[in-house]
């Protein structure tokens, strides 16, 4: 009954759309210019120049369908407090 899920903030890897980098800085989302992966989109760190490349790069789509995961689960856990409340 006293599963309480805290927030987690310990690992480097953001689930879902990454906002903010490890450094502190805002991501930008850009489109790939490489042969094997044409105009896909990423999500990277927007003080990373190409010299620097690494910390957050995820793909978008990847970010999106996990960012849709995330939100369901919110969804759930939000009917779950309000099946609580309501039994009181
Ligand atoms: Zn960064």
């Amino acid at each position: 009954m006293s599963n309480i899920s805290s927030g987690s903030t310990r690992s480097s890897y953001v689930r879902g759309i990454p906002s903010r980098c490890t450094c502190g800085k805002p991501t930008t989302i850009l489109k790939s210019t490489t042969e094997k992966n044409p105009r896909r989109k990423f999500y990277r760190c927007r003080a990373l120049t190409d010299r620097a490349f690494g910390r957050v790069f995820k793909w978008a789509k990847e970010s999106q369908l996990e960012e849709f995961d995330v939100l369901l689960e919110k969804q759930e856990s939000i009917v779950d407090d309000i099946e609580k409340n309501r039994k009181v």
